[in-house]
């Protein structure tokens, strides 16, 4: 029987040469000189322009909660959307090419955004490790690297998440909110000593958890910090 893996491997790569590519928004077959995400669906995402305003909605979020020098995210998300298609596709199908392109399109905004053109270094808000082995891959960590490619600057997976949320009971959640910050810890501070980082995550929900990797960055010498998500939710 062991014709059959190089039949198999031949019908896979032929495959491959002929089987449409889908947009990963909209599901529609993309054309040659496409990636990742259609030409329609780039003029049509709902994006939220936050960068262009200090007092957009998801620095509103944060304010109060940690100083930060800007906050924006990139898109809007609602349920059925196409937004929620790219983030699905990126979290839960290992389509890692939608983070990149993500963070590649907001790279392309940023670095001439006044605040956030200032950043040195992008760092993405980690998993647990337990939650890596299971997933194979951070998603944030693909929005950084487009992020870092297009504004030109670096990115460095400095912050460790050191307890499992989402493992917890019910019963701990007081508890692990009080602690909040210790959570998280630095991997590697001196790379992040007197340097603006532009830290980074998916969707912004209650912003718990961005509040927490700030406070815990904040508390290395001479570092100052912006924020950006792909998506803000209401
Ligand atoms: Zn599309």
């Amino acid at each position: 029987m062991n014709f059959i893996r190089p039949v198999f491997n031949y019908l896979n790569d032929f495959f491959a040469l002929f089987y449409p590519q889908l947009c990963a928004s909209c599901n529609t077959n993309l054309y040659n000189n496409e990636t990742v995400i259609c030409t329609s669906c780039r003029y049509r995402l709902p994006y939220t322009q936050f960068h262009s305003d200090p007092d957009n909605r998801t620095a509103r979020q944060l304010a109060g909660r940690f100083p930060f020098e800007a906050a924006a995210s990139f898109l809007y998300f609602h349920k059925g959307s196409r937004v929620q298609n790219l983030i699905h596709q990126l979290k839960y199908n290992s389509n890692t090419d939608v983070g990149t392109t993500l963070g590649e399109m907001y790279g392309q905004v940023l670095r001439s955004a006044e605040k956030f053109s200032t950043a040195d270094i992008i760092v993405p808000v980690p998993l647990h490790p337990a939650k890596l082995k299971k997933r194979g891959y951070n998603q944030s960590e693909y929005f950084a690297r487009g992020l870092a490619s297009a504004m030109e600057i670096s990115h460095a997976n400095a912050l460790m998440r050191l307890v499992n949320t989402q493992s917890q009971t019910r019963k701990s959640r007081y508890v692990r909110y009080e602690n909040m910050k210790d959570i998280f810890s630095v991997r590697s501070p001196d790379i992040l000593e007197n340097k603006h980082v532009l830290l980074v995550d998916d969707v912004l929900t209650s912003g718990a958890t961005v509040e927490a990797c700030a406070l815990k960055i904040l508390e290395i010498t001479g570092t100052r910090i912006s924020i950006a998500t792909i998506a803000f939710t209401d």
